[in-house]
């Protein structure tokens, strides 16, 4: 059985201020949301105060990036180490924002995945299509080329008791929300291409929709069979709406 998960990428929005708000608002409603894996996810420069306000409450903290090395001479890039150590267990990694905006590509994002992997924090593995792409029809081939660039560097198994987020560029931030089939079937073809190669980790995967998902419409994306819960955007920074999302998945 797999465990819904309910992860908030804050993006880069918030202050100091601000997050200590949000952070006392989504603890103080934790008490009821007792099935949902809680995940959130600053901006880097708050993630030791979210550690350490998240510290002896059921919320994981995850990062939103994470270096493909280890140690030494890369400006600007965080390592899984540095992670761990100010008490992350979670990496978003490729996000659509990073492969666009910053041109990382399936090789760097599969890369990342694996210095996560073998460092001992756990990704959450972003992938989708453009518009562009979903109207040419070749969605489940653009979800596929991203997943086996990790799949050819770290084989199937890297994705046993793993989370991949099926995010449609399209949906991200703009209110356009994937109908629950049409999320659904990309989920099913994600979990079906795993299966042909290992039935028990595509048994145990999770897989995440996320694209302005809210408290309005998370009910009936994650009550579809093969949707585990939502990677929530604009909606993850307001405690209100992000408890309800928590609430509606379970
Ligand atoms: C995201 O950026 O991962 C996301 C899902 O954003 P939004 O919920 O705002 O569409």
């Amino acid at each position: 059985m797999r465990q819904v998960m309910v992860a908030g990428n804050w993006k880069m929005n918030g202050s100091s201020e601000s997050v200590k708000e949000l952070m006392t608002g989504i603890l103080d409603g934790m008490a009821s949301v007792t099935k949902a894996e809680v995940v959130v996810c600053p901006p880097a420069v708050y993630l030791s105060r979210v550690c350490g306000a998240a510290d002896g409450s059921a919320i994981k903290v995850g990062s939103q990036n994470i270096c493909d090395q280890d140690k030494g001479a890369f400006t600007g890039e965080i390592s899984a180490d540095m992670l761990k150590d100010v008490g992350c267990e979670y990496a978003i990694i490729g996000h659509s924002e990073r492969r666009a905006l910053y041109g990382e590509s399936d090789e760097l994002v599969a890369r990342r995945f694996a210095a996560a992997r073998r460092n001992g924090i756990k990704p959450i593995f972003c992938i989708g299509e453009t518009l562009e792409e979903r109207e040419s029809g070749v969605t489940n081939d653009v979800c596929s080329r991203q997943i086996d660039a990790v799949i050819a560097l770290e084989g199937v198994e890297a994705l046993a008791d793993g989370v991949i987020a099926y995010e449609p560029v399209w949906a991200i931030g703009t209110g356009k929300v994937a109908t629950p089939e049409q999320a659904q079937d990309v989920h099913a073809f994600i979990r079906g291409k795993i299966a042909d190669l290992n039935a028990d980790v595509a048994e145990g995967l999770r897989i995440l929709y996320g694209g302005s998902m809210n408290a309005g419409n998370a009910k009936e994306l994650i009550g579809q069979q093969d949707i585990d819960g939502g990677l929530i955007g604009g909606a993850s920074l307001k405690a209100e709406d992000f408890l309800a999302i928590c609430q509606a998945a379970e």
